[in-house]
């Protein structure tokens, strides 16, 4: 019988061995004068245990030799992208949009052995499926400013990616993860648990950063469904959930006038003096498919 395999502070794989001996990212920071750019959402996390930690929440594990594509966007000086590598990344496309992060980025590049690839674009400018084979895994300290837009994005296509493993905000992680009745329920929280499970892995503090930004933050994980969770048309559901939470005290009878109002709910058995926050995913997939 051999012995389980056991992680040491110097891994078997000569990769992350190589990575872990580079010189400390404060060093790659200061000779590429990356200086944070608040414009760019940049908010570094520098602390190798808390990356190393969302890379393992990630199902990266070390000597697993993953396969499929590892995607990370905005990986900045690259804190989170060494530890995707040292946790056995065996390819890694990242995508970033700061030229100055890109020179940062180039020794750990050389220290990857071909393992890293970066691409120097707008994120939101690219298809993330195009970036490599499936099984694809998105795994990001996302800028806060198009963390939203990013995952509508690669919600498009969930069939393409196997999971989701992001850093928000803690405000949206929230919103995400709410169940119907609460305060952070809507079409976002909708949307994402339709088509993804959805969880709060953890928070992390604003002291976790570099700099630190005003708010908490946490990591969310999204894993999509084979199938979304009730069938409805993905258009017609985005216009019902779009009118009702857009008055979200009003009860459903006046928000979904425009839509076909009570006849509409009468036809989905929903009571129109219902407020949106108070119905369940598939209780909007059944007005959708009522329209
Ligand atoms: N991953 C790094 C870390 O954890 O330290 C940096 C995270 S920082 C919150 C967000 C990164 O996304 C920055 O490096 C920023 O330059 C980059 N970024 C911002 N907007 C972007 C966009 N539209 N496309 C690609 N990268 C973007």
């Amino acid at each position: 019988m051999t012995a389980p395999e056991v992680e040491t502070d110097l891994p078997q794989d000569p990769i992350a061995r190589a990575v872990l001996s580079l010189p400390p990212l404060r060093d790659a920071i200061a000779a590429a004068g990356l200086s944070a750019k608040k414009s760019l959402g940049q908010n570094f996390l520098l602390d190798l245990n808390l990356t190393r930690r969302i890379a393992r929440a990630a199902g990266l594990v070390p000597g697993g030799l993953e396969t499929g594509t590892t995607i990370e966007i905005g990986p900045g000086p690259g804190g989170l992208t060494r530890a995707l590598l040292i946790q056995g990344a065996t390819k890694l496309v990242a995508v970033e949009r700061d030229e100055r992060a890109i020179t940062a980025l180039s020794t750990l590049v050389e220290a990857s052995g071909g393992r890293l690839e970066l691409v120097c674009a707008d994120a939101l400018d690219i298809n993330a499926e195009d970036l490599g084979p499936a099984p694809r895994r998105i795994v990001a300290n996302l800028p806060y400013n198009v963390g939203t837009r990013l995952l509508l994005n690669w919600l498009e296509t969930p069939e393409r990616f196997a999971s989701f493993t992001l850093m928000f905000q803690r405000e949206v992680a929230e919103r995400l993860v709410a169940p119907a009745g609460g305060e952070a329920y809507g079409r976002l929280s909708v949307l994402a648990q339709w088509l993804c499970r959805v969880k709060i892995l953890f928070d992390v503090p604003a002291t976790a950063f570099t700099p630190p930004p005003k708010i908490k933050s946490s990591v969310v994980q999204l894993v999509p469904r084979e199938t979304p969770l009730a069938p409805a048309d993905r258009a017609d559901l985005e216009r019902v959930t779009a009118a009702a939470f857009a008055q979200r005290r009003k009860m459903l009878r006046q928000s979904l006038k425009g839509l076909g109002g009570d006849a509409l709910l009468e036809r989905a058995g929903i009571k129109p003096t219902e407020r949106p926050e108070q119905l369940s995913i598939e209780d909007f997939c059944r007005i959708a498919n009522a329209l």
